[in-house]
């Protein structure tokens, strides 16, 4: 404020008034100081024209009145002299502003100088000419220089504001010296004095009030450009800002992204991951095919559930790592979920399916290698479906399905292996879910019925037993064979219902028919899922007490997965409970299965069932294991089957092997109960 103050009282002081200056600020007035010059000269032609032709109308009218003097004419021509210039130092500041913006400091005092004296030079002039004339001439002439004056002064209160002192001096020398020559004269005239000093006031404070609204307005005018300046560089703050606003927020949005599309425990891409990336890639334009592989690891459940899922998680990481490292960026390598990963291969025609091929054995190669977690060594194996993309099947989520439903395939049909998707795995799918939609109705729509297949046995032909088999007319698919609905109904748990209902029937069946021997059994298959239903042996002395058939009656096959599952104890205690019930437990399509010989006497049962595969082989091969199958089974003390007899030659064979039973076409087909109750004779049979 002090500054200013002083810059004030040095500068502002002569030419702008110093309460406004103070007001603007120091830099504002500077500013203000500059345009105020170019204002007062552009105003200045007209102050100089002004002077030159009030100057000639003075001499006219003292030419008019006859007062026209020498000196007069000097004057004016001193007048004109002043004019040229101040009209030709005009054109000068003119010119030097025109190639610059603003007026150096030194500019500015000089040009501001010369303008001052211009100004002050014409006031001098009339001043002298009011002062030497006005005595001289007397009435009319006295008025007519007062009004010529008087009207100079108004012009100059107008002309003059951008210059507060000079434009003070200036109405004072043009006004003041009259008025006091009018009262200093022989013949005073007070009254035009008077009026002269009063016009001079109205004059000074018109002035004064146009230099005050002038500088306010520049110092608006200022104000407003500074704003326009000041929003002007926030703006470009601003952007440079939301630039960097708008780079942190795109780093931000990338790594949320980057969150959003991979998978939290191992890092792989998830599957909005492997979405993004195929659509990514698939508007590349590259002429790239794609493989979809579908790893799916072997028994993994195993591990998670056995040890614990801290170190199925370190499993995942693991195996996740080390597919990762057979993978380069071109392709993508990703979590679909539990323990399925996925590949997606992104390669030319030509070289995909030696890639994939390549891809495939090396991730093997390490995976299978032994990964050591908290003390544990630990082998994890995978099956692997894969699907290639074709041109007119480009959707990821498409080959997923069909990788998905290919590493299926491989798990049903043993692991570890790798399978690829064709078209009838897609409708094998699309079957399998028909059925299994088809299955949930068919109970309650009374849509099985159940065939008997006589068990015949070896020595003498008597009927040892009925299997009951279940049969399927579906209203929507028509006849669908057991091999293909069991397994589906197995899958879904579908069975427990539909078993117990065979389990009732046949039991009824067989109770009820009068045509059979009072000691022929009747054989039920029951898959693993109905033994581990808590209450199944209750269950089925619920439907013998209900049919009234003696347990002594009842044969239940189960297959050999018994061995495999990993409720082997739970399923031998409920088998056991079953035997001590009197019911025989056979051991059904024995030999296809875990080898489960060693631990045949592990299991209460009563007979195997050789799998029919091998009757209707017998070759070399097959004759061993039925061979080595009849031995182990009667050192154990069980009967031995031999189902899928069809030929005479067959069951000539496997009578010199030394089966106890038979059972097959060359008997009897599955069919209706009461079954032909007669015994087969040998020699009836064989026609010797
Ligand atoms: P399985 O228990 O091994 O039944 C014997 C299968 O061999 C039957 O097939 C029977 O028709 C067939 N068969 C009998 N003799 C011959 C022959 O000489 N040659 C040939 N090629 N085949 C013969 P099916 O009836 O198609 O049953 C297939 C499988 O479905 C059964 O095999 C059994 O595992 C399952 N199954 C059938 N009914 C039921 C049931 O009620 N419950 C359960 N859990 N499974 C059932
Ligand atoms: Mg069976
Ligand atoms: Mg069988």
């Amino acid at each position: 404020m002090e500054r200013q103050a002083s810059l004030v009282r040095k500068i502002g002081s002569r030419f702008v008034d110093p309460e406004i200056a103070l007001l603007a600020g120091e830099e504002l007035t500077g500013k203000v100081r500059r345009d105020l010059l170019d204002l007062a000269y552009r105003n200045n032609w007209a102050n100089i024209l002004v002077n030159l032709s009030v100057g000639g109308g003075f001499i006219l009218v003292f030419w008019a009145q006859d007062n026209l003097s020498a000196a007069l004419m000097i004057w004016y021509a001193v007048v004109t002299v002043l004019c040229v210039v101040r009209l030709w130092g005009n054109y000068l500041y003119r010119r030097a502003r025109m190639g610059i913006s603003e007026l150096q400091a030194d500019d500015f005092q000089r040009w501001h100088f010369r303008y001052v004296i211009g100004v002050l030079t014409a006031g001098f002039l009339w001043s002298v000419v009011c002062i030497v004339q006005i005595p001289i001439v007397q009435g009319e002439s006295q008025f007519l220089t007062m009004i010529i004056i008087a009207g100079l002064a108004g012009g100059a209160a107008g002309i003059l504001a951008p210059m507060l002192l000079v434009g003070r001096i200036y109405l004072i020398a043009l006004l003041v010296p009259p008025a006091v020559t009018l009262t200093l004269m022989s013949e005073p005239n007070y009254i035009l004095a008077f009026m002269g000093l009063i016009f001079l006031i109205v004059m000074l404070v018109t002035h004064q009030n146009n230099h005050a609204v002038l500088f306010r307005s520049l110092v608006l005018k200022h104000q407003h450009d500074d704003l326009v300046e000041d929003l002007r560089q926030k703006n470009r703050i601003t952007e440079n800002w939301n630039a960097t606003l708008e780079a942190s927020v795109e780093k931000r949005t990338k790594e949320l992204r980057n969150l959003v599309v991979h998978d939290t425990l191992t890092g792989l891409l998830n599957r909005d991951g492997i979405h993004e990336w195929f659509e990514n890639m698939q508007r590349s334009g590259d002429e790239l095919d794609f493989a979809v592989l579908f790893i799916d690891l072997d028994h993994f459940k195993q591990i998670n559930d056995g040890l614990s899922h801290a170190i199925g998680d370190e499993v995942l990481r693991a195996v996740s790592n080390r597919l990762r490292e057979h993978i380069d960026d071109q392709h993508a390598v990703g979590r679909w979920g539990g323990d399925e990963f996925l590949m997606v291969l992104a390669e030319t025609k030509e070289e995909l399916h030696g890639l994939v091929d390549a891809t495939i054995q090396k991730a093997q190669y390490a995976v299978n290698q032994p990964i050591n977690i908290s003390g544990h060594t630990l082998h994890v194996g995978f099956s692997t479906g894969v699907a290639f993309a074709t041109k007119d099947n480009p959707g990821i989520s498409e080959l997923i399905h069909w990788a998905d439903l290919a590493a299926a395939e491989v798990k049903r049909s043993g692991r570890g292996a790798v399978h690829n998707y064709d078209n009838l795995l897609l409708i094998e799918q699309e079957r399998r879910l028909a059925i299994n939609q088809a299955l949930r109705r068919a109970l309650s729509a009374e849509e099985f019925h159940i065939q008997y297949q006589p068990v015949i046995k070896a020595k003498g032909g008597a009927v040892l037993s009925y299997e009951a088999l279940l049969r399927w007319n579906s209203g929507e698919l028509g006849f669908v064979p057991p091999d293909e609905f069991i397994p589906i109904a197995e899958e879904s748990a579908l069975i427990v219902d539909i078993g117990e209902w065979v389990l009732r029937e046949a039991c009824k069946a067989i109770q009820n028919c009068d045509d059979i021997a009072a000691q022929t059994k009747v054989a039920v298959n029951v898959s693993i899922r109905q033994i581990i239903v808590p209450g199944f042996a209750e269950m089925v002395e619920r439907i013998l007490v209900d049919t009234g058939l003696s347990a002594r009656r009842l044969v239940l096959e189960v297959t050999e997965s018994i061995f495999e599952k990993r409720q082997t104890v739970q399923i031998s205690d409920v088998l056991a409970q079953l035997h001590d019930m009197g019911i025989e437990i056979h051991i059904d399509d024995f030999g296809t299965g875990y080898s489960s010989l060693s631990r045949l006497h592990q299991i209460k049962i009563d007979a195997v069932k050789i799998d029919k595969s091998f009757v209707l082989k017998m070759d070399e091969n097959a004759r061993v294991v039925i061979e080595g199958a009849i031995l182990i089974a009667h050192r154990f003390g069980l009967k031995v089957i031999a189902e899928g007899v069809e030929t005479e030659d067959q069951r000539k064979m496997l009578d010199a092997m030394g089966v106890d039973a038979h059972q097959g076409y060359f008997f009897a087909r599955p069919g209706k109960i009461p079954c032909p109750n007669r015994h087969w004779q040998i020699d009836e049979v064989s026609g010797v």
